[in-house]
């Protein structure tokens, strides 16, 4: 017998972000707010009432309703996801033949590629500018060019923090004979949403989660917006119940509870508010050897020639961040998180200001 792996997942690993325990996690954009107690009362009694026997509803009808109506849209547009990134793998699956072309947006998400790659499709990387903006004129163009059939990017972006505003990113697709495929992760903490455009266009899918704004990200679950010809072939796709009961059910709660919701994300933004203002007078402070980057997420990322060893250094004090070469990416946390990492920020460039750590 003989069997060798294809040369597809030969090189491959599993994933595995960061390793070992820290006391405090900023490397991963998830909120750093625990579930309010009303929303988990209101879980556990839904739990309650599964019927743990039955397969779920393979269309989750009931989470989509809900998350439909905190977004003012119709539930006929929605696909649920077992996270986004179950989503965006079905919707590569579905829209892609092999050898069809895809335009990414570098830097941004990994996984883009990655599910590409897995469909045997060519990843075609579009490079921003030095100030890390798209030009979406270059994009258009690149974009007929090289025929591409999708174009995948994330607004606003991970890992820049920046975002495209609503005309430029109408002006894409508009401009395009490409499917995009719009990822608002963190669009809950930006206001230029396409959501209730979606029907606009028929070369639309906008995705969202609530793993960051909303402090799922334990629960897995993401939706794939798309006028019903898109969402009609995503569900053909996907696999029949790949969004288990509870986190259903857990969905259909959540966002029972809007204003609560609308309460988090706003303190979520006052904490990136103030990282940013306390890393941006760093900046000055340092002689500039970091540049914050403007944040319409609930990170902040920075250009550093130290990244590499602030990384090391914040690990030894226990605080662990995400690592770019050059660049350093930090989710907002807690007063306490915040106050740690700029504290640990001014030891590494030796500024006094408080005691070391
Ligand atoms: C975190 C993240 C996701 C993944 O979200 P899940 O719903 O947890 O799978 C997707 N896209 C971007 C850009 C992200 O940062």
């Amino acid at each position: 017998m003989s069997y060798s792996l294809n040369s597809k997942i030969r090189d491959l690993k599993p994933y595995d972000p960061i390793e070992g325990e820290y006391r405090i996690r900023l490397d991963a954009n998830e909120s750093f707010l625990s579930v309010p107690q009303e929303i988990k009362d209101g879980i556990l009694r839904e739990v309650d009432r599964v019927a743990f026997h039955r397969y779920p509803d393979s269309l989750a009808k009931e989470v989509s309703a809900a998350f439909a109506d905190y977004y003012g849209i119709d539930p006929s547009w929605v696909t649920v996801g077992n996270g986004s990134d179950e989503s965006i793998s079905v919707i590569m699956s579905a829209f892609l033949m092999k050898g069809d072309k895809v335009l990414t947006i570098s830097p941004d998400f990994s996984m883009y590629r990655f599910y590409a790659s897995i469909v045997e499709a060519e990843s075609i990387e579009f490079q921003k500018e030095e100030d890390l903006s798209i030009s979406v004129d270059k994009l258009i163009q690149t974009a007929q060019q090289e025929q591409v059939s999708m174009i995948i990017f994330s607004n606003p972006c991970n890992p820049t923090s920046l975002g495209l505003n609503r005309d430029s990113v109408r002006q894409l697709i508009r401009s395009v004979d490409a499917l995009v495929v719009l990822d608002e992760a963190y669009m809950d903490f930006w206001d230029q949403s396409l959501l209730e455009e979606i029907t606009d266009y028929d070369n639309l899918i906008i995705l969202r989660t609530c793993s960051k704004a909303f402090g799922m990200a334990a629960v897995r679950l993401g939706f794939a917006v798309a006028n019903p010809t898109l969402t009609n072939a995503i569900k053909a796709v996907k696999s029949p119940y790949n969004s288990n009961t509870l986190t259903q059910k857990i969905g259909s709660e959540l966002f029972r509870h809007p204003d609560i919701l609308r309460c988090g994300i706003r303190q979520i933004v006052e904490s990136k508010n103030k990282l940013y203002q306390d890393l941006k007078e760093l900046e000055s402070d340092c002689g500039e050897k970091i540049f914050v980057y403007e944040s319409c997420t609930n990170f902040v990322f920075i250009r550093t020639e130290d990244a590499k060893e602030i990384y090391h250094f914040f690990l030894k004090r226990s605080i662990a961040v995400r690592l770019f070469p050059g660049f350093l990416r930090i989710s907002a946390g807690n007063p306490e998180e915040n106050t740690a990492v700029v504290q640990a920020f001014r030891n590494y460039f030796q500024m006094g200001k408080g005691e070391q750590l």
